[in-house]
């Protein structure tokens, strides 16, 4: 028998990925709520080209990377530390605000990798309820007690893809006690186009305990490259600057998202393509409401679509029928969400596959 584990290690369920597809099928990939379309060409060119000097090693501060950022958001590249993936960052926010007997503060049905980076640290994760998949301020504020010293919004939430207006936010955040850390992560910022909406950089400006995460992963089509950023008060990115790894944006990466944040045009063309598609999506959901199927009103690049909870047209059902048809969704029974599945919108083609294996799911069976 090998040496036993940390308890609080053996006490982490992995984080269970989006599946791909068995190699030689074709699949519809709709599971990780990825940029169907995928990057920029200019951002393909850039990776390219920085992977002919693979041999020596990245920026290590990601300086041209972090300056574009700023250059881009008007903002000062002092408060910008970047990571791999905004996974990375959020995981180093856990690990230098919070530790044993601590607790870090979550939306329960949010994402995942937050009660795993609380328990990482040592840390208890505590899950506050939501109400209609979306989250809530009072039972977030209700659950802060005074061991809380982390956190996390994701806004949009993943997986039920609601958003909570700037008000809402300003009154967490005013609720909280300044040596309380809001992560407020806004991973789909880029899907919004509205004033009402905080995307945690102008809450972050003003206050030294919030501080927010982006990435390239999603609009920007990157999730491969695994780049991502956080913006705060530079005491917040000087702690996650003292441990984070020390080259954690490859070349490829840093030079990819650098041409990604040129190409606005490709992000704006990205973000109507998904609201006409999920706008699509939602409808023909909506439509299969006598069989019990609802979508939740989405801000995000996927739909989480509720199912009756018994009978033949339950989500695991559902889920079963579409991935044997090659449609790979998220069925989430270890998030509360047994009775739903979560579906990133895709391609136009994608979509209208999904749709159609929907309706056929509800004719056959209902
Ligand atoms: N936050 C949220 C809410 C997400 O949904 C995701 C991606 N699933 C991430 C953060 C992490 O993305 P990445 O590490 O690729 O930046």
């Amino acid at each position: 028998m090998p040496p036993k584990m940390k308890p609080w290690i053996a006490e982490i369920a992995p984080y269970v990925p989006g599946r791909s597809g068995e190699s030689g099928t074709r699949t519809v990939k709709l599971s990780s709520n990825e940029n169907p379309l995928g990057p920029s060409p200019a951002a393909i060119e850039a990776m390219k080209t920085a992977s002919e000097g693979a041999h020596r090693y990245p920026d290590a501060a990601s300086h041209r990377l972090r300056d574009a950022i700023a250059a881009a958001h008007g903002l000062e590249a002092d408060r910008i530390v970047c990571g791999t993936g905004s996974d990375e960052l959020l995981q180093l926010l856990a690990l230098a605000y919070a530790g044993p007997g601590d607790e870090v503060l979550y939306v329960r049905r949010g994402f995942m990798v937050y009660p795993i980076a609380a328990r990482r640290a040592g840390a208890v994760p505590v899950a506050a309820p939501d109400t209609d998949y979306t989250a809530d301020v009072d039972a977030l504020l209700a659950a802060v007690t005074e061991k809380t010293r982390l956190v996390y919004l994701a806004n949009p939430n993943n997986p039920t893809g609601t958003v909570i207006g700037r008000e809402e936010v300003e009154r967490l955040h005013a609720g909280l006690r300044e040596d309380v850390v809001l992560v407020l992560d806004a991973a789909y910022a880029e899907y919004i186009d509205e004033d009402s909406y905080e995307d945690g950089i102008s809450l972050a400006r003003k206050h030294a305990n919030v501080v927010t995460t982006r990435t390239f992963s999603k609009i920007y089509g990157l999730a491969a490259a695994r780049v991502g950023w956080a913006y705060g008060h530079p005491e917040i990115i000087d702690a996650l600057n003292r441990i984070r790894g020390p080259f954690n944006v490859t070349s490829e990466g840093q030079a990819a998202a650098i041409a990604a944040l040129a190409e606005q045009g490709w992000v704006r063309h990205c973000r109507e393509e998904n609201a006409r598609l999920r706008s699509r999506l939602t409808d023909a959901v909506e439509a299969l409401g006598n069989h019990g199927l609802r979508p939740v009103p989405s801000a995000a690049n996927f739909v989480l679509v509720t199912f009756p909870e018994d009978g033949p047209l339950t989500a695991e059902h559902a889920n079963r029928y579409l991935t044997e048809r090659g449609i790979l969704t998220r069925w989430l029974p270890n998030q509360d969400l047994a009775h739903a599945l979560r579906i990133t919108v895709g391609t136009e083609e994608e979509t209208e596959e999904v749709i159609a294996a929907l309706q056929a799911f509800t004719g056959a069976a209902g």
